[in-house]
């Protein structure tokens, strides 16, 4: 069963088409990223599959069912969402916020109780953020804020993870952290996730799966060694270069270099 599935779904803002039409199935336990120059609608296109925007034709099917037919609690045991920004109330200390991730999953419930369950804790310790635990999130720097908002989306423990650009304001070490978490997550978990990674190299590096979008539409789907190449930066981005591959430990790595 795919378990999330986008069929020719239209977006429009007033007059502005921005998706036209995208058919998308993601398969159980893939990375897959989504590729596209700014304003492509990437974004769009992760909230359609959070079903949090619902499209004005076509629609997303959670587990083979219209995700319109869905409960927001139903929704949320399958799906969490780290959106690019997550507002947070002043004041809130880092265990109080990524509780919330547990409110969204089990509801009202789910945040009773002095002690922490084993999700937010696991949460916490994952994305190393515990030692912040009793401090206010206002006080952290970006990048440590970064990792406490991922931190919230595992704790919903949702098998189906959507990221958009997690690695924003974190360090290189703290990106190579990040998203190696998320691959042993991936890995051990089976989780299912939809990223999007402005890093070419690193989203070849880490997806399983890229889909490249163009004016609304998908321009090119696959694995990352056979969709990303000089064509693709040319076409989708617009920009002439070459596209590198190279192996070390075993591992495929890609670099652009531009022209
Ligand atoms: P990307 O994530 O690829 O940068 P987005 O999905 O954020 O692209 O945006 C695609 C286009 O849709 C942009 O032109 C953006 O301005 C527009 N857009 C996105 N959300 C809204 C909205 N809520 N109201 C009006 N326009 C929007």
């Amino acid at each position: 069963m795919t378990p999330l599935r986008a069929e020719g779904v239209h977006v429009r803002f007033g007059e502005h088409a921005v998706l036209k039409g995208v058919d998308l199935a993601v398969g159980a336990g893939e990375w897959l990223s989504l590729l596209g120059q700014n304003g492509s609608g990437k974004t769009t296109l992760l909230r359609v599959l959070a079903g949090l925007l619902a499209p004005q034709d076509g629609g997303v099917r959670l587990d083979g069912r219209p995700m319109a037919d869905l409960s927001r609690r139903h929704i949320a045991r399958r799906i969490a969402l780290l959106p690019q920004a997550t507002p947070y109330v002043q004041g809130l200390t880092v265990r109080q916020f990524v509780r919330q991730g547990r409110y969204a999953a089990r509801g009202p419930l789910g945040m009773l109780g002095e002690s922490d369950d084993d999700q937010v804790r696991q949460a916490l310790r994952d994305t190393e953020v515990a030692q912040w635990a009793d401090t206010p999130v206002e006080r952290l720097s970006g990048g440590q804020r970064q990792r406490v908002r991922l931190a919230l989306a595992l704790a919903q423990d949702a098998p189906i993870l959507l990221l958009d650009e997690p690695t924003t304001y974190l360090d290189i070490r703290h990106q190579i952290d990040v998203l190696n978490l998320v691959r042993d997550l991936q890995r051990e978990r089976g989780l299912t996730v939809v990223s999007v990674l402005h890093d070419l190299g690193q989203a070849a590096r880490y997806s399983d799966r890229v889909v490249a979008l163009k004016e609304g539409v998908v321009h090119a789907d696959g694995a990352p060694s056979e969709v990303v190449d000089a064509d693709l930066l040319h076409d989708v981005y617009g920009v002439a270069g070459q596209v590198l591959w190279i192996t070390t430990n075993g591992v495929l790595k890609m670099v652009v270099v531009p022209d």
